[in-house]
C-alpha cells in the first residue's frame, strides 16, 4: 500500500512537472565579450549602429545601471552561472582560476525543473561543462575565422566567421529540441573582444566617420596612482600589428596567428582593406597626439565594425524566435561580459572600478512583464540575474545564491534594487592593474588599491562623473570618506569577502 501511494506520488509529480514546464518561459541570454555601452544605439552612442540590440530594448527595456561584481571574462560569466561572487564561486581571475562545474548553477537549477539547456558559443571556463543538455563551445578564447569548437561530440573545425557560426549552431539547436519543454539557451560572442577583426563584409562602414575624442582621452591620472602605472593605452600599448593589423610587411601579417589560420580568400579580403590603410600611414609619418588619434580612430573602426556582425546575428535569433512564435513566452537578455574603454582615460580593455568597465550594457525582452521601451534605473550586479532567472521560472533561490531576484522591478520599473553595490578585482597580470575592492552608492565610489598600489580613492559621481579627481584626502569629503567605508564594511559582510576583509581592517586608516 505504502510502496502504491509512494508510485502514485511520484507519477503525479512527474505529471506536475510535465504540466507546469510547458508554462514555464524559455530564456535566451546573449552575451558579447567587451562590449561598451557606449558603442550601443539604444545607450545613446553617436557612433555604433546597433539596430537589434536596440529592437530589444525598444520592445522591453534597458538597464541603466547594470554592473558586474570583477570586470574581467571568465570570472563575469562564472557569476552569470552561479549568481555568486568570485571568491565565492572560485573563479577570480583568468590566469590562475579553474572554474569548478561541479557547484549548483542557475541551469542545473532549471534542468530539475524540465528545462533543456545549452551553451553554444564563446564560454571560457573549460571545456567540461556540467548543467548544460548541450553544448558546442570555442576552445578557449575562440577564433574570428575558421574556429575551433567543443561539444559532447569532440573536436570540431568550422568554416566562416565567428558570428555567423556561433548563432547558426544555436538556431540549429533550437530546431532539434522539444518543443514540450521549456529551453535555457546561453548564446557566448567571441565579439567584441580583442584583437577585433570584423566580419569582410562590414569593411568600410565607419571610415568615413570623424569620431571625437573622449574628453579625457588625454588623462594625466594626477591623484590616481593605480591608473597612472597601468599598461592599457591606446597610444602606448595597442599594438601596431596584433591589434591595430599595420604590420610592416605583407610576409609578417601572414606570420600572426589570427591570419594564418584564414583561408585564402579571407587574406585576400583583410590584405586589401589593410595594406592601403599601412602604406598612407607609412606616408604620412604621424608622430605624438597625431598618430595617438590616428590609433584611436582605427580602434574604434574595427571595434564597431566587429559588433556590426554580432548585432546582425542577434537580429536572425529574434526573427527565429518572432518566425516560431516564441518571442511571447521567451525571456531574451542581451547583456555583455562587462564594459569597456572607448577611448576614456586614454585606454581599451576593462578591469576597473571605474565606470565604463564597472557598468555593462544590458537590455531584455519579456512581454509577459516588460512594457516596451521602459526605463530601468535601478542598481543590479550581474549575480542578480540567475536567481532573477529561477523566479520567472517559479524555482526557489537556492540559499548560497548571493544575487538577489529583480522581478519587482521588471514588474514595477520605479523601484529601487541595491542601494550600495560591492565590487571586486582580484587579477594582478597583463595591463598592470592593482588587484581592488571598493563600494559604490548614487552618488559616491569608495576604492582600496592592493597588492600592486595600496592606496584609497574616493570619487564625487555628481560633480566628477568622469572620475578624474580623488577626493580620498580632501577635509571636505572626511564625514562621506567614513560613512563610505561603514558601507564598505557591511558590503564585504554581506558577500562575506574575508580576504577584502582582512586587507581593509589593515589599512582602514592608511
Ligand atoms: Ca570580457
Amino acid at each position: 500500500m505504502k510502496i502504491k501511494a509512494i508510485f502514485l506520488g511520484v507519477v503525479l509529480l512527474g505529471i506536475f512537472n510535465w504540466v507546469s514546464g510547458q508554462n514555464k518561459p524559455n530564456i535566451v541570454i546573449i552575451i558579447s565579450d567587451d562590449h561598451a555601452y557606449q558603442a550601443i544605439g539604444a545607450y545613446g552612442s553617436v557612433y555604433g549602429k546597433t539596430p537589434q540590440i536596440d529592437r530589444i530594448a525598444n520592445q522591453g527595456a534597458i538597464f541603466k545601471n547594470a554592473f558586474v561584481n570583477n570586470s574581467i571574462c571568465g570570472p563575469s560569466r562564472a557569476t552569470l552561472l552561479t549568481g555568486k561572487y568570485s571568491h565565492k564561486n572560485g573563479f577570480k581571475d583568468n590566469e590562475t582560476s579553474q572554474f569548478d562545474f561541479s557547484q549548483d548553477l542557475f541551469v542545473k537549477q532549471l534542468q530539475k525543473v524540465g528545462y533543456n539547456t545549452a551553451w553554444v558559443g564563446k564560454i571560457h571556463l573549460g571545456e567540461k561543462l556540467q548543467g548544460f543538455n548541450y553544448y558546442d563551445i570555442l576552445v578557449g578564447q575562440g577564433t574570428y575565422f575558421n574556429p575551433e569548437f567543443i561539444s559532447k561530440q569532440g573536436r570540431k573545425h568550422t568554416e566562416g566567421y565567428v558570428s555567423d557560426i556561433v548563432t547558426e549552431k544555436a538556431i540549429n539547436w533550437l530546431d532539434t529540441i522539444d518543443s514540450d519543454r521549456p529551453f535555457c539557451l546561453v548564446i557566448g560572442h567571441k565579439a567584441t573582444h580583442r584583437t577585433w577583426m570584423p566580419d569582410p563584409k562590414d569593411f568600410g562602414t565607419y571610415d568615413s566617420v570623424n569620431f571625437t575624442l573622449p574628453p579625457t582621452f588625454y588623462d594625466d591620472y594626477q591623484s590616481r596612482q593605480a591608473a597612472s602605472l597601468q599598461e592599457m593605452s591606446i597610444d602606448k600599448n595597442m599594438k601596431m600589428g596584433y591589434d591595430l593589423k599595420m604590420f610592416k610587411s605583407l610576409e609578417d601579417m601572414m606570420e600572426d596567428g589570427n591570419f594564418k589560420r584564414m583561408n585564402q580568400a579571407q587574406k585576400d579580403r583583410y590584405v586589401a582593406y589593410y595594406r592601403p590603410i599601412y602604406e598612407k600611414l607609412k606616408q604620412d609619418n604621424l608622430t605624438g597626439k597625431r598618430l595617438a588619434e590616428w590609433k584611436f580612430k582605427r580602434y574604434m573602426i574595427d571595434y564597431l565594425n566587429t559588433a556590426q556582425s554580432m548585432d546582425r546575428n542577434i537580429g536572425r535569433v529574434l526573427d527565429y524566435l518572432d518566425q516560431k512564435s516564441l518571442s511571447e513566452n521567451t525571456i531574451v537578455i542581451y547583456l555583455s561580459d562587462q564594459g569597456f574603454y572607448m577611448g576614456e582615460h586614454g585606454w581599451f580593455d576593462k578591469c576597473w572600478m571605474y565606470e565604463e568597465s564597472f557598468r555593462t550594457p544590458m537590455v531584455m525582452r519579456y512581454p509577459a512583464l516588460l512594457h516596451p521601451q521602459s526605463t530601468i534605473e535601478a542598481k543590479v550586479v550581474n549575480a542578480d540575474i540567475a536567481p532573477t532567472l529561477l523566479e520567472l521560472a517559479s524555482v526557489k533561490q537556492p540559499k548560497d545564491m548571493q544575487g538577489k531576484s529583480f522581478v519587482h522591478v521588471l514588474k514595477n520599473n520605479k523601484e529601487e534594487h541595491r542601494k550600495d553595490l560591492f565590487y571586486h578585482y582580484f587579477e594582478n597580470g597583463e595591463h598592470a592593474v592593482s588587484p581592488h575592492f571598493g563600494v559604490r552608492d548614487d552618488r559616491y565610489k569608495l576604492i582600496r588599491y592592493y597588492k600592486r598600489v595600496e592606496n584609497w580613492e574616493l570619487f564625487d559621481l555628481e560633480k566628477d562623473p568622469n572620475e578624474r579627481h580623488n577626493v580620498y584626502k580632501d577635509p571636505v569629503y572626511k564625514s562621506v570618506v567614513s560613512r563610505m567605508k561603514k558601507k564598505l564594511a557591511s558590503q564585504m559582510r554581506e558577500f562575506d569577502d574575508k580576504e577584502a576583509e582582512a586587507i581593509y581592517k589593515v589599512n582602514i586608516d592608511r
